[in-house]
């Protein structure tokens, strides 16, 4: 059992798994006892897995997996997970953007006996001003849902053995690796980091992937925005007879209003609403039917392991 195992979750990285290996190999020579690196090729279209097993064949303490096609970094990590057997696991980007020079100092922390070690960033590096403004919005919401700070949290972790068992024991197929490390709890430490230029190749995320990483993780994690519906709905309500008792009390003074706008506008917003609302009803009903169904995470088409050592 090696006493570190670094999952890298790597998604068309041909160009970089060759350096990071060699970066990762030369620093954990010398803080580690021993360690695995654990490569996930998830669904690449280029050469990623083609390298990986170029580098295992050379190393054995490389091993590499990869999935019959592109399953999400999610998926990536908790694949990672499955098959790590360091005593403590680090996850980090295939793109060196995660400085390992980090490393050193989260195994000390553990090494403290700190069960989780978060890379938090200190600052997030360039990026296009769109993908600043949704990543905001979005852990802005998270941050007041489950009411911690993830602003500048990352998937740069360190997790002891214990905890890593703990997130397998999860049942869910809908992950938030980054929130639910919080929501395991442990004793928990930060590091913090900066942010570091992509080395090769470009970021994987558009502006609609992220949106749609958004909302799958605000619905998998609380179901704040289900109850929100129904405090609308009783808003309307209460406004509804207000309104009511208004209009009662024109008619019989004699004077009732001329209504029309009123309506339409009332129409239209109500209208908004309830639209919204099952829009609402509708994603977390989505996330029932995927859990309800059970397919697995992911599908893993090829690994470097050897049969017998499984
Ligand atoms: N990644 C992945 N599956 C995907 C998208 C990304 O495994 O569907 C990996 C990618 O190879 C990288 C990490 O997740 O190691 C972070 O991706 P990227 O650098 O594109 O994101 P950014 O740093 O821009 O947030
Ligand atoms: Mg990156």
């Amino acid at each position: 059992m090696p006493q570190l195992s670094i999952i890298i979750p790597s998604y068309n990285e041909e160009q970089n798994i060759e350096n990071t290996y060699t970066v990762l190999r030369d620093i954990l020579q010398q803080c580690t006892e021993s360690f695995e690196l654990v490569f996930i090729s998830d669904g690449s279209k280029d050469g990623t897995y083609e390298e990986i097993k170029k580098i295992a064949a050379k190393d054995e303490r490389v091993r590499g997996a990869e999935f019959s096609r592109n399953f999400g970094k999610e998926a990536a990590i908790f694949a990672g997970l499955e098959l790590s057997r360091g005593e403590a696991t680090i996850v980090m980007d295939c793109d060196l953007q995660h400085p390992p020079e980090v490393i050193p100092v989260m195994l000390e922390k553990w090494k403290e006996g700190f069960e989780v070690v978060e890379g938090i960033k200190s600052s997030r590096g360039k990026e296009n001003p769109i993908h600043g403004v949704t990543t905001g919005i979005f852990y802005g919401i998270m941050s007041a849902l489950i009411k911690m700070d993830m602003k500048a949290s990352s998937d740069y972790k360190l997790l002891d053995r214990k905890v890593v068992d703990a997130l397998l024991e999860l049942k869910e197929k809908n992950t938030f690796f980054r929130a639910l490390s919080f929501w395991v709890g442990f004793k928990t430490e930060k590091v913090y980091y900066e942010v570091q230029e992509r080395k090769y190749g470009k970021s994987k995320w558009s502006t609609r992937s992220l949106v749609r990483y958004a909302v799958n993780n605000v619905t998998s994690f609380t179901t704040l925005p289900l109850k929100f519906v129904s405090i609308f709905g009783y808003i309307f309500v209460i406004l509804a007879i207000g309104l009511t008792v208004q209009t009662l009390v024109r008619f019989a003074m004699g004077n009732s209003a001329d209504g029309f706008p009123t309506v339409i506008l009332l129409l239209l917003g109500i209208g908004g609403l309830i639209l919204i609302s099952l829009g609402i009803i509708g994603n977390y009903l989505a996330r029932v039917y995927e859990e309800v169904k059970g397919r697995p995470r992911y599908i893993i088409s090829n690994t470097t392991d050897k049969k017998e050592s499984k």
